[in-house]
């Protein structure tokens, strides 16, 4: 009997792991017809100065517009991207149009881009940055690539020589999501990041946890003494805000001002409501 429910297990198992690869191979096909139809798209989110409460940039943050499936988040598909390697072809992407988008806006607005640690590893990295500013004629002082810890998890060389060659070219480098993850101070050591995100957890926990206002207020107090601008993510409400700005936090970005909109909202969303002024 035990041996019958072993094999029936096995089998459903077998059945299941089937099932997901299956999924999982139709998802890797439905990414590459992607690509090729033209289904992606690049939404902005703005990012605001929280003592002036200007748009000093928007984040680029890529959206799939499935024809069945309606608008996907990231979430459901870089995963797989960053498997097969497809998330080199879709950064590319990304680059391009946010660099291209970025290059019509106000000079004093910049462009942000989130960078999946494979995209990072690739030996194109650098030739698609340049190929991204070049085409688009985007001052590179106006791109900051957002990378996170994992990017640094071996501290190798390679990686050091890759962000040292970003910045020679004038592009700004942010360690996004801060907090999660390995954390480590010594990660602040190891390059000169221009800015630190402040994860979201953090913030959605300001109002009713103490410890999340204590690592805030090391956060942004860290970034004061290094020199390096701390923006918040995920702010939602202005009680949020009011703290932030009470600690020093420098940027802010979140629903309250808005969600992530297409390239074509950009213009609405500079003129949208300004910060209540300070108290
Ligand atoms: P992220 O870089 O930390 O981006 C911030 C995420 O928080 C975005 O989710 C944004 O829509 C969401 N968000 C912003 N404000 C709020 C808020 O007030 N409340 C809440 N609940 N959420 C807020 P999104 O667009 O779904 O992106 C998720 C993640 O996917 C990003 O996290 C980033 O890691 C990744 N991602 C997005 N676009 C790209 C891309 O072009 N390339 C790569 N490699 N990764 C990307
Ligand atoms: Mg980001
Ligand atoms: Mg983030
Ligand atoms: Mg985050």
């Amino acid at each position: 009997r035990a041996k019958a429910d072993g094999r029936g297990t096995y089998r459903f198992f077998e059945t299941g792991m089937d099932a997901r690869a299956q999924a999982r191979r139709l998802l890797e096909m439905d990414l590459r017809a992607a690509l090729q139809r033209d289904e992606f798209e690049v939404f902005y989110q703005p990012i605001r100065d929280v003592a002036s409460g200007r748009v000093v940039a928007f984040e680029a943050l890529l959206r799939w517009n499935h024809p069945q499936r309606g608008l996907i988040a990231p979430i459901h598909f870089i995963p797989l991207a960053e498997e097969t390697g497809l998330i080199v072809q879709l950064g590319e992407f990304v680059l391009r149009s946010a660099c291209t988008d970025a290059a019509s806006w106000p000079d004093d607005v910049d462009v942000a881009v989130n960078l999946s640690p494979v995209q990072f590893k690739s030996p194109n990295l650098i030739a698609s940055v340049t190929e991204a500013l070049a085409a688009s004629g985007l001052d590179a002082r106006r791109l900051e690539l957002e990378i996170t810890e994992s990017v640094l998890l071996q501290n190798s060389e390679a990686t050091l020589t890759t962000l040292h060659e970003l910045r020679a070219m004038g592009v700004r480098i942010s360690l996004d999501d801060f907090g999660t993850g390995y954390s480590s101070l010594s990660y602040l050591r190891s390059f000169p990041f221009d800015k630190i995100k402040i994860d979201r957890s953090f913030v959605s926990e300001l109002a009713t946890r103490e410890d999340s206002m204590a690592i805030i207020r090391a956060v942004t107090g860290l970034g004061r003494s290094l020199g390096i601008v701390t923006t918040a993510e995920g702010v939602e409400n202005d009680a949020q805000l009011e703290l932030l700005r009470r600690e020093g936090c420098t940027q802010a970005q979140g629903y309250l001002f808005s969600k992530p909109r297409p390239a074509s909202d950009v213009a609405m969303m500079l003129e949208g409501p300004r910060l209540r002024a300070s108290a």
